[in-house]
């Protein structure tokens, strides 16, 4: 038995792929450009983090697998989709271990596949009711299967524009409550907002997106005596974020270049 445990432990941890991994190829000048993408990133993050722990989620929406392995094999493991189908497919050939973020607009009658996907790590999208009760209701189902409860965010429309997805900050604590009483499967870790990048860019100006988003953090806190994170800040903008109190900043163009337009298909 000891000879055993000897030699497991002697052996590199097995990264779990599956068979369609065999098939990406990683190009190794992209892989390095990528690879310093992200340090540059990630180094930005630290210095202003000054010492709070900032998750970076490296957003690979439109940008393909190979990329994402590529960021995976230098030990990165968090990555973020907009697009369901494509999280989907990206989840069955990449390695069992990556933690996806869904951050796009969610779709009622697409929750239940999508709070099936084993590893994802949060859904940071959810701004009604009944999506948040439609994953729910698919992860609590999923619980013999191993399937621990689902994190989530609530996506608030800080801007109070029309056009913008997200729960409007009056309803917020509402969503909460829901998400907290009557979600089983879901557990609520924070708050999401798509600042105005235009607020992001006037000099030395707290961008005022991100300054409501926290304030309605700390509301929902209070009344529900919850500990809660913030995911706020992109490309050009994350750094401020991040000195405004972000703990989850979403970083896409910055890390993998611009984006190819989105197929219609
Ligand atoms: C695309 C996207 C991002 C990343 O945007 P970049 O400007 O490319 O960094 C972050 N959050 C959400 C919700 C997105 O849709």
């Amino acid at each position: 038995m000891r000879a055993v445990g000897r030699t497991l432990q002697s052996f590199p941890r097995l990264i779990r792929t599956s068979p369609a991994m065999s098939t990406l190829a990683v190009d190794a000048a992209r892989a390095a450009e990528l690879v310093d993408n992200i340090s540059d990133v990630a180094a930005k993050v630290a210095a202003a983090a000054a010492g709070r722990q900032v998750r970076l989620v490296a957003v690979s929406k439109l940008k393909p697998a190979e990329d994402v392995l590529a960021l995976y094999t230098h030990g990165h493991r968090h990555f973020g989709e907009n697009y369901m189908q494509e999280l989907l497919d990206k989840a069955q050939t990449l390695p069992a271990d990556v933690q996806w973020h869904f951050i796009g607009g969610l779709q009622t009658n697409k929750c239940a596949a999508l709070a099936a996907v084993p590893n994802l790590y949060a859904v940071e999208s959810v701004d009604t009711a009944k999506k948040a009760s439609k994953l729910s209701d698919t992860r609590a189902g999923l619980k013999a299967s191993g399937l621990g409860p689902l994190n989530v965010y609530l996506q608030v429309n800080t801007s109070g524009e029309d056009s913008k997805s997200g729960v409007a900050p009056d309803d917020v604590l509402a969503l909460a409550r829901h998400v907290v009483d009557q979600c089983p499967g879901l557990r609520l870790v924070g708050l999401m907002t798509i600042g105005d990048i235009a607020r992001s860019k006037a000099a030395d100006v707290e961008n005022a997106d991100f300054k409501t988003l926290v304030a309605i953090r700390d509301t929902v806190q209070t009344a529900l005596g919850l500990d809660l994170e913030l995911s706020m800040g992109m490309s050009s903008d994350f750094e401020e974020a991040i000195r405004q109190g972000s703990t989850n900043v979403r970083v896409g163009t910055t890390i993998f270049g611009v984006r190819p337009p989105k197929k219609t298909a």
